[in-house]
């Protein structure tokens, strides 16, 4: 059924998932810090707000899909934010990807004002986004997971409820692990296969037909081949996760070796100033490394 969803944070991620509301039927209003993609919703047949406040004054359901810790921390929690400022019964869905506690925080400050909250982040990158085939998983209660289901169907054809508040953040610093871990390989494949002379697209194709395939590597070739580092998921988001991992990791004793080491080649990529490329950009640093 149709629902009147306030969208916050319009980026390349937010931007194509407000469209997909809008185009399932349901009344869209969003808000961003920059004007453009507010434009661009309207034109989709969304509806656009000058603020937080007014985009939520009459929302069923909020949505934000914000950088990080700092942003939500601001969007629910600011003057003008979605705590103070969205009807009794809403429910909050923050897709962004935060640490567990962030989470948390907003969900008992949500049930405090008599609100509901669940912790939604997504996988699937900007191409996921624009297709509707993103995978989203939850935490947060049953009963608020059920009636955010319908909406989240027209996002995502993986949705799934993984556990309490937070829990949808936790799985989703794992996904960033595994994401993190496979770029890299793929990238160390394509400097050794380029060193060999081998010709490097047909290569990764017939690798992607075996055991070594997968969504890395076949969203990623052509940023490999054509060393097209343009966002994308920019290396400073991949950062932010890998922090959010690690201190996860280490509150539960998990050992992450190899993720540790990746986490460090992309501090090294953000320190010589590569930070705003593409995830695909770990090849930069392999490239520095073999001399070229
Ligand atoms: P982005 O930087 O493109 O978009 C973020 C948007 O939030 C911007 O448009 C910005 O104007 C807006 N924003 C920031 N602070 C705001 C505020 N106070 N009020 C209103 N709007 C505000 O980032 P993105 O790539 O869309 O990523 C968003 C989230 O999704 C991040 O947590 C990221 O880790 C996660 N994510 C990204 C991808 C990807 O491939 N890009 C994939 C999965 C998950």
């Amino acid at each position: 059924s149709s629902r009147r969803i306030a969208f916050i944070g319009l980026g390349i991620m937010g931007s194509p998932m407000a469209a997909n509301l809008v185009r399932a039927g349901h009344t869209v209003t969003g808000f961003n810090l920059t004007q453009p993609p507010i434009d661009k919703l309207v034109a989709e047949g969304g509806r656009g707000a000058a603020s937080i406040a007014e985009a939520v004054k009459d929302a069923e359901v909020v949505i934000t899909m914000v950088p990080a810790d700092p942003q939500v921390e601001e969007v629910y929690f600011g003057d003008g934010g979605v705590l103070d400022n969205a009807p009794a019964g809403a429910l909050l869905i923050d897709m962004s990807s935060v640490t567990p506690q962030m989470s948390q925080r907003v969900a008992a400050a949500a049930e405090e004002r008599g609100l509901r909250s669940i912790d939604a982040p997504v996988s699937g990158g900007e191409a996921g986004a624009i297709e509707g085939v993103l995978s989203i998983m939850v935490g947060g209660k049953a009963e608020d997971f059920a009636e955010a289901k319908p909406v989240l169907d027209a996002l995502g054809t993986t949705v799934a409820l993984v556990g309490p508040s937070g829990a949808g953040q936790t799985v989703k610093v794992a996904n960033q692990l595994i994401v993190a871990v496979n770029i890299q390989a793929c990238a160390e494949a394509v400097v050794f296969l380029e060193r060999s002379g081998v010709d490097l697209d047909v290569a990764l194709d017939v690798l992607n037909g075996g055991l070594a395939g997968s969504t890395v590597l076949t969203r990623k070739k052509q940023n490999f081949v054509n060393r097209d580092f343009a966002p994308g998921f920019r290396i400073d988001l991949h950062h932010k996760d890998l922090g959010n991992l690690l201190s996860a990791a280490r509150a539960v004793g998990a050992p992450l070796p190899t993720a540790s080491l990746v986490a460090d080649f992309i501090t090294a990529l953000r320190a010589a100033g590569d930070g705003g490329l593409d995830h695909s950009a770990l090849l930069r640093n392999l490239e520095r490394l073999s001399g070229k």
